[in-house]
């Protein structure tokens, strides 16, 4: 990967659904720069193209238009080999249902996408202990996720984003299904991250959340309608501004 200072690049991004009638352009001419370490929120209506973007950017969907970049290198012309390979390697994705393996424990989970991107059992498990631990949950490496409350399994799949030092988490409404605690607890794990100069793009319906961020993007029919630098010089954000912290 090359050092870019730009993490996520999209240039005129155009993404569309179905055929004739039913033909619905879910993103609709998206042009968006992510500079590295940048924490940026997207909200939005329901079907106006969130995930859509989410995938695009992460290289899980082609777009039918425009470019997608990931740290200095286009994307979206790729084959699908070396796009698997790019996404193992630089994408970090944590959604809204966790999507965590149910046979395999906390840290199986974690070590997985280190497995496949071609690490060693023991430099996998190395790596996973300390994610756990990042997360709060090193007591709960053996733990299978239906032994896990909501929010300890979203921190598991966040630890798992993180597992090959990805150029960007893309998060999914990864609050979605979480009460106000586990929320605070994966915003307060994001602001950590962001601290420590990883780039997110968070895709959420929750205010506190977005108001974390540096960044805050509105979409609407596929378009940014509102795109606004928050506090985001402030070391802890805005969330720590407006009192959520401590
Ligand atoms: P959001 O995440 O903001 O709710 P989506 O990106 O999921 O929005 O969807 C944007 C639009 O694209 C919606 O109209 C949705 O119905 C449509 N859409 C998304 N995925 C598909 C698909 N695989 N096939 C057909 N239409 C889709
Ligand atoms: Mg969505």
């Amino acid at each position: 990967m090359n050092m870019s200072s730009t993490a996520v690049r999209a240039c005129g991004l155009v993404r569309t659904h179905g055929q004739g009638q039913s033909r619905v352009r879910a993103v609709d001419g998206v042009d968006l720069e992510v500079p590295r370490g940048q924490m940026l929120s997207v909200m939005g209506p329901s079907g106006c193209g969130k995930s859509t973007l989410l995938h695009l950017l992460g290289g899980l969907e082609r777009p039918s238009g425009g470019e997608a970049w990931l740290g200095g290198r286009r994307i979206d012309a790729l084959s699908e080999r070396a796009l698997a390979r790019l996404r193992r390697r630089s994408v970090g994705f944590v959604f809204q249902a966790f999507h965590l393996v149910e046979e395999l424990s906390a840290a199986e989970n974690v070590e997985l996408p280190a497995l496949l991107a071609g690490c060693s059992r023991r430099e996998a498990g190395r790596r996973a202990s300390l994610l756990l631990e990042r997360v709060g949950l090193a007591g709960r490496a053996r733990h299978l996720p239906s032994q896990l409350s909501g929010g300890q399994r979203q921190r598991v799949a966040v630890a798992r984003a993180l597992a090959n030092d990805p150029l960007v988490v893309l998060a999914d409404e990864p609050t979605g299904n979480l009460d106000t605690a586990a929320t605070l607890d994966i915003l307060r794990i994001f602001e950590e991250l962001r601290a420590g100069g990883q780039t997110l793009v968070i895709v959420t319906h929750d205010e506190r959340v977005a108001a974390g961020a540096d960044r805050l993007i509105s979409m609407r029919d596929g378009m940014f309608i509102d795109d606004t630098w928050l506090a985001g010089s402030h070391p802890r954000g805005l969330g720590g501004l407006i009192g959520l912290e401590g």
